[in-house]
Parts: C-alpha cells; structure tokens; sequence
C-alpha cells in the first residue's frame, strides 16, 4: 500500500462528508469491500439487502412483504425500500459519511436518493462500480449459497433472474452518477486487498 493511502487511513484526514454508492451485480463483492471500507474510513454501512434479512428474521411487516420478491430475485418496489433506507439514514445523525451498499438499484430510487441528501444538506460523493463477469458471478453466489443460509444464493435460476433484473433495472444507475460526474469503475476481480486498494485510492484521489 503507498504512503499516501496509509496516512490517510492512519490519519483519517478526509474531513467533509463521504457518502459512497458501492455499486455492481450480485456476487462482485459489495459486502466484502463494504466491510474494508467502514473500518479504514469510519462510515457507517447500510445494506438494503442486510436491512431486509433483518426485517425476515425478525419477522416484521417489512421482512413478509420483501421476503415475497426476495425469494424470486426479484426488487422490492421501489417505496418500501425507499421509505426504508430514509429512516436508516436518519438514525445516524453524527456519521462521517455513508456506504450505501445494494441501494439506489433504480433510477427512481437514486433520484430519490439525491433529493432525500439535498434536503439533508448532502449529496452523494462517488459511485464506485465493481465489474465482475457473469460466470464469475454465478459461481461465486453459488459457493456462497453452501453455507450462507441465503435461499436465493442457492438455486442458480433464481442466482441468474437477480443478474438478468440487475441488467435490466439496476445497470442503468451507473448512467445516472455518470451524468454527474461521479461514476468511477473497478476491476472487481483479484484478491481482496487489491480490490480494496483500487477503491481506496479512488475515494483518496476524489478527495485531495
Ligand atoms: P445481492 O446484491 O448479492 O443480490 P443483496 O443482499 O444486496 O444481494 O439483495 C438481496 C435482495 O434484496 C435483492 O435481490 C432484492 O430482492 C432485495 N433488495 C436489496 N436491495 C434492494 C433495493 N435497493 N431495491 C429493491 N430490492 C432490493
């Protein structure tokens, strides 16, 4: 790792509000990273997926309704989540910034987003995109699926339906941050630290 990534972390000098999109279809490694990302630049993580496991478990009103497209690949409409995640972000007043982790997965809901953190006085800072290929993908959710307890890493149609909605709905966000300036794509395969380092260094270069 160079110097000036380590000072940063060592440091944690980035002084002005960090929210991160961590985008890129299931399996890319969204969670790995995310969990890198929170220790080094002290964020606070929200997963609209974990968020909805939780809402399952506990068997909320929430989790019942999700469940049912959950268990097909497919999205949760856009309001439920949206609702969702405005009150998780609410909860943390004092945080330094935000991983937003499988959210915005529709252009309704990163417009949403966008008007959700202006209204907060704050806005999204970087998108970071995580290319995997399909292949890769499916074998990585399908290894996972063995011992993850996940209903819908576990049957390839169902594994194959999340990256054909991911295509379909979720691809065309990328545009969105794009348009803004803000996209920036990384390989998503190697080890885990290479992949951390690609995306440190770009969250360090995009706040010099
Ligand atoms: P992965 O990205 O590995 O497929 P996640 O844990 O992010 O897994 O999401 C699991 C499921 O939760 C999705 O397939 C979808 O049904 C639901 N979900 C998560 N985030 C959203 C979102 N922003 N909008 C709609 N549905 C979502």
């Amino acid at each position: 790792m160079n110097v000036f990534l380590q000072a940063i972390i060592h440091y944690n000098i980035i002084d002005k509000m960090l929210n991160i999109v961590l985008f890129g279809p299931p399996g890319a490694g969204k969670g790995t990273q995310s969990q890198k990302l929170v220790d080094t630049f002290k964020l606070v993580h929200l997963s609209t997926g974990d968020i909805f496991r939780y809402n399952i478990k506990n068997s909320t009103e929430l989790g019942i309704l999700a469940k049912s497209f959950m268990d097909k690949g497919n999205l949760v409409p856009d309001e439920v989540t949206i609702n969702m995640l405005e009150a998780e972000v609410l909860k943390y007043p004092d945080a330094k910034g935000f991983i937003f982790d499988g959210f915005p997965r529709t252009i309704a809901q990163a417009e949403a987003l966008d008007k959700f953190l202006e209204s907060n006085n704050t806005s999204i800072s970087l998108m970071l995109a995580l290319q995997v290929d399909e292949e890769e993908l499916i074998s990585r959710l399908l290894l996972r699926g063995k011992d993850s307890g996940r209903a819908d890493d576990t049957d390839e149609s169902i594994i194959r339906n999340r990256i054909k909605v991911y295509n379909e709905q979720t691809a065309v966000a990328a545009d969105f941050y794009n348009k803004q300036g803000k996209f920036h794509s990384i390989n998503g395969v190697g080890s885990i630290d290479d992949i951390f380092e690609r995306l440190s260094s770009i969250i360090v270069e995009k706040n010099r």
